[in-house]
């Protein structure tokens, strides 16, 4: 019998397979017999690590956008001299080298996981580092990826970068984790290649091994054993997405709503005009910055920027300046240790401790804009005051930018967005962090992935006070969190008066076939239902009700 589980929706999409469980990794423990010789112990693992971290890069050169940056970066995991040390000092006091391997492992993770927020999140990369090292310490497959001859849906605990990388969305034709939230690994790497994905869903544990099952990563649900016809029915409905219409963004009545994308490197911007993106309504900056000992010069930002900049051509790009903090540290910030770094110094209150950074980055954006014509806007993270979003557009006016705006993921800043408007010309929302701040909630934890669910009424209020201060001043608004990737609830945005949506590449097909299915009166009709809702499953209820034309 059919039976239906909830998870949360991570890639948009549907899809229909058996299910096929990750292989799982290899174990270790304290009784296992040691090495005798100390030193060539030593020396395997050390070649060890060198294999794995070789591995890692060499699946990073074939990789595109964020899957190459995440391979890039769990690469320097498992070359870091602090792991290595800790595996040899393990060994020398007597343990056995595999279990050498694992106890450092674990005892790293527990410190990143202990720091929350994105560090926490490079737990799941570092034991996956781990388990590489002692698979091949043991001369066993590492865990990865089941063969199979036909297209199946992998399910898996949690995915590491290195698992997701290497996915061929033609063999795996859904994504379905136990752990990780909406804005995982897993989530973003899913998005990327176009995978649809439900995350967080304990459920699945129970699902065995070949189980047939539709993975709706729209709605976040998964139909376990589904009805003869079922499968015929989503397989249409993923023919009909890969028809979806192209062109800009507009809803069946010629509403027109600028569909941009989500960039975070050279490669990302490829991928967003390839995939029709009329823009960029989010370039994230933190790529050039990360991992680095000194800051990047002003050349060298420019000549990125312009690559970036070149690829887009007349589109225009949103910028983002750089939104890092304790969560993830730059060592040439110089920042103090925070007990709480996601509510620390972070996005644009860095430039209270170091306005030099600010400065230079205003000042090279400035100069691939001027270099390349390409229309270029330039907004601020993490602000939450009038003084803030103020000195931020004086700075960026003084050295020559002309369209300033802020990212609105402070409840504070919502709340007062009516005052802010005066300050600056645009507003985009980042759902992704206003979510953690109005529901208190660790965008990583997926314990809490439910009040991440954009359904949340709350969230739709928020927005909506957001648009009602905006209109005061004339001021755009979009949304560049992952709310808008979400084909329905895309919808729903404009329907509460939001102008742009900015999204993962990979999701602009999916919100572009929903908007055109729908008139603007039935995303304000369906806006409405959500304001109107106790409940997100209500208002998921309600507002599909009117964007199906009232047949569910
Ligand atoms: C957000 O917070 O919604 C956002 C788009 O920014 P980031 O995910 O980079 O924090
Ligand atoms: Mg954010």
């Amino acid at each position: 019998m059919t039976r239906e589980i909830r998870g949360v929706a991570a890639a948009p999409g549907v899809a229909v397979g058996p299910v096929l469980w990750l292989a799982s990794a290899p174990t270790t423990s304290a009784t296992d017999a040691p090495g005798a010789d100390v030193d060539a112990e030593i020396a395997r693992v050390e070649a060890a690590f060198d294999t794995v971290a070789a591995r890692y890069a060499a699946q990073a050169e074939t990789a595109r956008g964020t899957a190459a940056d995440i391979l890039t970066m769990t690469a320097a995991l498992a070359a870091d001299p602090a792991l290595l040390d800790q595996v040899r000092a393990g060994i020398r006091a007597g343990g056995p080298t595999a279990h050498a391997v694992t106890e450092a492992v674990d005892h790293f993770a527990e410190q990143l996981t202990a720091l929350g927020g994105m560090m926490a999140e490079r737990a799941a990369d570092l034991r996956d580092v781990g388990q590489r090292v002692v698979a091949e310490l043991l001369g066993v497959d590492p865990p990865g990826i089941p063969d199979s001859a036909v297209p199946f849906i992998l399910a898996a605990r949690d995915l590491a970068p290195a698992d997701t990388a290497t996915l061929d969305p033609n063999t795996v034709v859904g994504l379905l984790t136990v752990a990780g939230g909406p804005t995982s690994h897993t989530a973003i790497l899913a998005k990327a290649l176009g995978i649809p994905a439900v995350v967080a869903c304990p459920g699945a544990v129970e699902i065995a091994e070949g189980t047939e099952v539709v993975v709706d990563g729209t709605a976040g649900t998964v139909e376990i054993a589904p009805a003869p016809g079922r499968r015929t029915e989503v397989l249409a409905a993923r023919a009909r997405q890969q028809d979806a219409p192209t062109g800009p963004g507009r809803t069946a009545d010629g509403y027109a709503v600028p569909l941009l994308a989500n960039v975070g490197s050279a490669a990302d911007a490829r991928l967003a005009v390839e995939l029709g993106a009329e823009g960029v309504g989010l370039f994230r900056t933190e790529f050039l910055f990360l991992g680095r000992h000194s800051a990047p010069t002003i050349d060298e930002q420019t000549a990125r920027y312009r690559e970036i900049f070149e690829i887009l051509g007349e589109r225009p790009v949103t910028v983002r300046t750089l939104d890092a903090g304790s969560d993830k540290p730059l060592p040439f910030l110089k920042l103090s240790e925070e007990e709480n770094p996601a509510l620390g110094v972070r996005g644009i209150r860095l430039a209270s401790v170091d306005e030099g950074t600010l400065d230079d980055q205003l000042t090279a954006i400035e100069a691939a804009r001027a270099a390349t014509g390409t229309p270029v806007k330039v907004m601020a993270p993490m602000v939450a005051t009038v003084e803030e979003a103020r000195a931020f557009a004086a700075r960026a006016r003084e050295l020559g930018v002309t369209s300033r705006g802020i990212m609105v993921e402070v409840p504070a800043a919502a709340l007062r967005a009516d005052r802010l408007g005066a300050e600056v010309d645009f507003f985009s929302i980042g759902t992704n962090d206003l979510s953690q701040y109005l529901f208190g909630a660790d965008r990583m934890s997926s314990a809490l992935a439910e009040l991440h669910n954009p359904w949340q009424p709350a969230l739709a209020e928020t927005i909506a006070a957001v648009v009602a201060g905006a209109r005061r001043h004339e001021v755009a608004v979009g949304v560049c969190g992952e709310a808008a990737s979400h084909p329905e609830f895309a919808c729903v945005l404009v329907g509460l008066g939001v102008e742009t949506l900015s999204m993962a590449p990979r999701s602009l097909a999916g919100v572009r076939a929903a908007l055109a299915a729908v008139t603007r009166e039935q995303c304000e009709q369906a806006a409405s239902a959500v304001l109107a809702a106790a409940t997100a499953e209500e208002a998921a209820r309600a507002a599909r009700s009117v964007l199906r034309g009232g047949d569910r």
